[in-house]
Formats: C-alpha cells, structure tokens, sequence
C-alpha cells in the first residue's frame, strides 16, 4: 500500500510518513503543489494525506483538479482549517475524509486503514490466508502454518501485494510501483533480492513451493 503525504511543515510530514511507514505503508512526503502533481503524474497511490494551506496553492484546489481530471485515489484532508464549512467543502469536493489539526497521530492511522479497507471492497479486511501462510493486517504479522515469521517492513508490504493478487503474475514494473516509492528505473535486481528472501523466509517452513517465476515478466504467488 502507498501513501502520499502532502504536507508543508516539515516535523509534521515527517512525522506523519515515519508513522505511516511504521505500519509497513510505503510512505512518500511532499511539501508542495508542485511535487504533490510530479508525485501522483510519476506512480500510482492508495491513500494520500492532504494539508490545505500550501506555499505554492491551496490543497482543495489541487484536489478538484485531481478530481476534474479522473484521479480517484483515497484523499484525506489533513488541516487546520476545522469550520464545519470547510470539511463540508473538502468532502464536496470530493475528499474521503477529514482530520481537523491538531490530530492524534493513532487517530490518522486508523482512518487510513479504514479508507484502504473501504477501497477492498468495504469488507472488514483484516488480512489474508493462502496455503498455509497468514497475514494479519492489524497484528502487523505473517505466520506460516500457524508459525510466525519475521519480516522487514519491505518483504511485508511485499507480500501483502502478492496476497492481495493472488494467482495474477505481478510483473517487476507494477512490484516497484506498489512496494518503492516511485516507478523511477530501479535495479530491477533489487526486487528478485527481495523476492528470494521472502521466498525463503515463507518456504523454510514447510518447503512448500509458494512463488512461481514468471521469465522475463515478474512472480506469481500460487
Ligand atoms: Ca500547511
């Protein structure tokens, strides 16, 4: 899951990506209009946090923009601006949700998890199972035939893309989208690293083979 921080004051998206970041979400902080529009035009996201008051323009006006122009990702309106007016602004516009400031940071999180559950399909998501190897979204855990496993914050957010799209060939170019931050030329290297090692975090198990190569293309979970 990638998230979109926009958020001029430096502490606070700081703050706000590291705690997003913490959940496992690949998390990216802009502070500006200008980077918000390259961050969105360059990769796709699930969730992005908007502040409204920004050096280069206003927050509402880049989302009616994002809006008018298809983009339909989950946007929460992070600001100070708190009259009943301007949430119902922002929610006309076309906002998911609103998070008056000062917000409790826990508060934030559990309202970005609530909106990438709605995106599932408005199911109580809590996580998935598939041949043996469960995944805990709430828990932040991975076990494999009830054994728990330890994973980085990468090879979860990893796996959880392969769970979500179980069965579908995930081709390198849509793995670096979804699990880095950007779909910049990265090694493509880097991602058969990862995948090797998740593989032989979840296979050491039981042996069971559980991710199909895909040559030329990307991996399969089976
Ligand atoms: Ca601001």
């Amino acid at each position: 899951m990638k998230i979109l921080v926009v958020e001029d004051e430096r502490k606070e998206g700081q703050f706000v990506a590291q705690a997003l970041s913490e959940q496992t979400y690949t998390t990216k902080w802009v502070g500006s209009v200008a980077a918000a529009r390259d961050a969105l035009a360059e990769s796709p996201y699930d969730v992005i946090v908007l502040d409204l008051g920004l050096p280069d323009g206003d927050g509402l006006a880049l989302l009616k923009e994002w809006r008018e122009s298809g983009f339909n990702e989950s946007v929460l309106i992070l600001s100070a601006r708190d009259a009943v007016s301007d949430r119902i602004q922002g929610l006309n516009i076309g906002a998911d949700d609103y998070l008056p400031k000062p917000f409790s940071v826990d508060e934030l999180v559990a309202r970005v998890r609530s909106l990438i559950r709605r995106q599932s399909g408005g199911a109580r998501l809590t996580g998935w199972e598939r041949e043996g190897v469960s995944l805990d979204l709430q828990a932040r855990q991975v076990t494999v035939e009830g054994v728990p496993v330890e994973l980085t914050n990468r090879e979860f957010a990893l796996l959880e893309l392969f769970m979500q799209n179980a069965g579908r060939v995930m081709t390198r170019t849509l793995i670096a989208e979804k699990v880095w931050e950007a779909s910049y030329d990265m090694e493509t290297n880097l991602i058969d690293v990862y995948v090797r090692r998740l593989r032989q975090k979840l296979e050491s198990g039981d042996g069971k083979a559980r991710f199909k190569t895909v040559r030329g293309s990307g991996y399969q979970l089976l």
